[in-house]
This record gives structure tokens, sequence and C-alpha cells, in this order.
């Protein structure tokens, strides 16, 4: 280490050998590159490998999907451990079997059950969410619970004394299963167990009668119980009575993360708790953020094996040719030196994708070209389709989850639009930013945390920052926002190279993150609440 080389060894190996190490048992519904929808399929594939790398044992537990989305082929790897498990839920015994690769210096175990074989994405296909989710994610929750207890990976069992570091509602009901079903019965008494919050607004929630499936003693319904306010109820006899795995998981755990600093406060208000605000703000005491890092080795732009030609900080000639390659690909006239505004993510609310929607016809007006790819809700994968009919000079929008183009796009662009109206990370801006790719973004949450303000102004042109935030989220405050950036770019060339390359040079590495989760888990066993 830098440490080691500054002191002459003796302080990093001495840190080494009294550095106190965890086995970590990561519970998730996703884990790139076996799966990934977004953020959190990011985040499970490559925090494990940054925890390994500094000297802890780390299990990785997600679903064995057969799906078709993600290529079946990247389960290859994994050979089934022949240790099949019974689950007992939903009314009758479920037989689950675990498979295994060991890789990066990480058990990547995968929980096979036939539910989990079926076109779509994790959650759902074209029709909707899957109406068995709860079912799915149950079994993935009681499978996890076993493995540290009976998966000899590399000839030894992880054992009781393990941290769970369990990720969304779909992992939730495992600090609920420890405090009910496993500690009442010593089993797991010196575990501890960390809920990392990547999106609030996906709870698990579902009608009370359903808690008799969960594999719970009946007097631990309170944990999960749920009431919905007035309001939301749908007619007169509805009690609102019902179950929310991520409320059980608030209320069991030892710590909670989220993913920034600034969705850690967001969360304890009204307008970012979704309902969950009041709860939150009772353990604000053991809640932390901790900021998403990213994986600099796949997005890369000196060697990135998915775009055309590579660039630095040092050397950005690359950045237009991948332009010109992009407008070639997408037939769209070759102009390097017209600004080229790229957008990637879920069509959805959430990513403010109605912004977009309304602001469209007035930035056309501009002389700018606009790239979408994202998919989602069908009508805006329509409205792009017409718009690229309408707009045949100017924008391309591809309907798709695509991990190559996203890639070409990041590469690409030199504006990067991130209206979101709530964003627990982000993780586009931070590989925009990578790439050199100035972001411009509603200042919430994550990317507010993550870019910083630039001021053209400021200091004859010489100002700090690294992109530009609007606030509030509205289709004027987005395009002033949006034409300050058009505007440094043509006119003050120097001013936009320097913006670019603070961007690259920002430290996003997980090392960095890593090393706070750590701090998380030493306090979680010294000190457990
Ligand atoms: P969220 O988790 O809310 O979807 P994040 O910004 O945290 O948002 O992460 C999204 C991740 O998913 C990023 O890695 C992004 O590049 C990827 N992604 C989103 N939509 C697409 C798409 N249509 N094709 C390829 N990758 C996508």
């Amino acid at each position: 280490t830098q440490k080691e080389a500054e002191t002459g060894n003796s302080e990093g190996e001495e840190e080494r050998k009294t550095k106190v190490t965890y086995n970590i048992v990561f519970v998730t519904s996703e884990s790139a590159p076996y799966s990934k929808t977004g953020g959190l399929g990011d985040v499970c594939g490559s925090l494990p490998i940054a925890l390994a790398a500094h000297g802890h044992r780390v299990m990785v537990v997600s679903p064995r999907y057969q799906n078709g989305t993600c290529s079946d082929e990247i389960f290859s790897g994994a050979s089934d451990l022949e240790h099949p498990i019974k689950v007992h839920c939903f009314g009758g015994v479920q037989e689950v079997s675990f498979f295994h690769e060991y890789r990066a210096g990480v058990d990547w175990v995968f929980v096979d059950h036939p539910s989990y074989h079926r076109p779509g994405n994790p959650y759902g296909d074209g029709y909707g969410a899957f109406g068995d989710n709860q079912f799915r994610f149950t079994l993935l929750c009681h499978a996890a619970c076993e493995a540290p207890l009976v998966l000899p990976l590399g000839g030894f069992t992880y054992g009781e004394k393990c941290l769970f570091l369990v990720n969304d509602w779909h992992a939730s009901l495992v600090p609920v299963l420890l405090a009910a079903k496993y500690r009442p019965h010593g089993v797991y008494k010196d575990a501890r167990t960390v809920l990392v919050i990547h999106n609030l607004a996906h709870q698990g929630v579902e009608p009370a009668v359903t808690y008799d499936n969960l594999g719970l003693p009946p007097e631990w319904y309170g944990a999960v119980e749920w009431v919905f306010p007035t309001w939301a109820r749908t007619h007169a006899l509805d009690t609102g009575q019902a179950v929310n795995l991520l409320k059980g998981a608030i209320v069991t755990v030892d710590r909670i993360l989220t993913v920034s600093k600034g969705y850690a406060w967001e969360v304890t208000t009204p307008e970012g708790g979704y309902g969950l605000h009041e709860l939150l703000t009772s353990r604000k005491a053991v809640i932390n953020g901790i900021t998403n890092g990213i994986d600099v080795s796949e997005w890369d732009p000196s060697s990135d094996e998915h775009i055309p030609f590579h660039y630095s900080a040092e050397d950005l000639s690359g950045k237009v040719q991948c332009k010109i390659a992009l407008q070639k690909e997408l037939s769209l006239p070759i102009r390097p030196d017209c600004p080229l505004i790229g957008f990637i993510g879920r069509l959805d609310y959430q990513k403010g994708i109605d912004v977009i929607r309304l602001a469209t016809p007035e930035l056309m007006g501009e002389d700018v070209q606009l790239v979408m790819l994202g998919s989602g809700n069908p009508e805006d994968e329509e409205w792009m389709r017409v718009m690229e009919s309408t707009y045949r000079d100017k924008f391309r929008g591809w309907v798709g989850f695509n991990v190559p183009i996203s890639h070409r796009i990041t590469a690409s662009c030199d504006i990067l639009l991130m209206p979101s109206r709530f964003e627990p990370c982000g993780l586009n801006q931070l590989y925009a930013m990578r790439y050199g790719a100035v972001p411009v973004v509603h200042g919430t949450g994550g990317l507010r945390d993550t870019v910083e303000n630039f001021n053209p102004y400021a200091g004859g042109g010489s100002g700090e920052g690294t992109g530009w935030t609007f606030s509030p989220l509205s289709k004027d405050t987005m395009l002033a926002a949006l034409r300050v950036a058009i505007r440094t770019y043509r006119e003050h060339k120097p001013s936009w190279e320097r913006l670019m390359k603070r961007g690259m040079e920002k430290d996003y590495t997980w090392d960095k993150a890593a090393l706070e989760y750590e701090q998380v888990f030493k306090w979680a066993f010294i000190d457990p609440p």
C-alpha cells in the first residue's frame, strides 16, 4: 500500500495484523453481472469485491435467475453445491438448492428454485410485477439465513458470527427471521445486521393475511404490521391492515445505511420517507449515509471494451471520435461541435421523465442533439418513438436495457441529463463525470451530494464545480440549467475542458466507500443498539 511505501512497510503490515475482519453475508435480489436492473445490481456486484480486498470473508446470496434477460450463461461458472435445504413457508415445504462460484475473492451463492426461472426481469415481465414476488423473496431470505450455517464454502462454513448486509425490501425478512426464529434458540446471537436502503419507494407491502406465509411465529406480527392511512384505503370495510417487510427490517436491524448522505436525511422527512419517515426518525441514531462507489475497471474511458475510441483526462481526443461514431451509428447528422445531451435510465416517474417530455419541444428548438436510452413505462417508450420520428435530425430514443449502449452514450455525450424527482444515490452522474460528460441534475439526494455546481462567471471561468444542479424540479429550471451548460460548451471551451477534467479526476472508487462500510460494521459489533 501507499502507506507501506511511505513508512518503509512496518506500519501497513502492523495495521493488517491488527485489523478486525468480518464474515459478511450480502443478501440481495440483484448482483451484477449475474443480474441487474439498476444501481442495486451495480452496488452488490462491486462492494463485495472491495470488502473482500480489505481482508473480509464475503458471500453474496442472490437468486439464480434463468429469465433470458441477463444472458443465462453468466451462471455457467457456478456449480451446484448439492446441498439442498427445505424451507417452511407459504403453508408448505419448498426445496431450494445452492449454486456457488468463487470469483474476485467473493463467494457468489445463487439460490435456485423454479420460481426464479421465467422470462422477464427479476421482478416482472411485460405484464407488470410478478404476483408471487413475496413468495420468491421470502424463499431467498430463508435460504440466506441457512447459507452461513450449512454451506461449507472452501471447506468451512461462515458460521453464526457473521454480519448480514441486507438490501432493500427483498432481503428485509432476514433480520426479522434472525430475531424471531433463530435467536430464541440461541442461534445467531452474535450476528449483526445492517440494512442498506437503495430505494425507499419499494417496501414489499402485501395484505395482512399473507403474514402466515412468511414463516414467522404469530407473536411477531407487530414487527411487520403496517396500517395504511385512511386516504389510501380502497373501500369502506378496508381497515388498512398490511404487512410491510422493509418496516420489519427497520425495526429489527442493528444499523441502517442509505446510499448517500443526502438520502439519509431525506428518508426522515415526510416528502422522502414514503410513510416511514417517523419510524426512520425514531432510529436516527443508527442511520448513516455512504455514497456509492463505481466499478472503475468496468467504467474506464481509457480501456472500456464497449467504446470504439479510448481517451483520458490527459488526452481527450478519443471522446469526440466516440461522439462521431455514435452519430454515425444512430444516423444523426455528424456534427462534432453540436452539444450532445444524453439520458440513461428507467423510464419512470422517479427519473423525471415527465419533465423531459414537457421540455423536449422547447429543447429541440436549440441547436442540440438528444439521445435517450431507457425502458420502463410503455407510454414513455412510445413517446420516445414518436419524438424520434418528429425530430429526425436531433432526437434518438433507444428503447431497451443495454449495457454496451449505455457505455457508448456515456462516452459520446457532452452533457448527461438527470432530472430525477428523488435519487438515493444515482450512478449515471458518476459514470458521466468519469467519462468527461458534464452532468446537469436535479439537486436532490445523491445527485446533490456528488455534483458540485459550476459557476462559469466566477473568477473569469476558473470557478470550481463538476456540473450543474437545478432546483426545484421543473421544465423551466431544467431548461435554464441546460442553456447555461450549452452556452458554456459553445462559448467557453477552456472552462468546459477544465470542467470535464475536474469530473474525470474525482475519486469514486469503491475502496473509499468500503472503508466507511467497515466503520459501520465495527460500530455494529462494538456497540449494538
Ligand atoms: P436506479 O437504481 O434507480 O435505476 P442508478 O442511477 O442508481 O438508478 O443506477 C442505474 C444503473 O442501471 C446504472 O448502471 C445505469 O447505467 C443502468 N441502466 C439504467 N437503465 C439502463 C438501460 N436502459 N440500459 C442499460 N443500463 C441501464
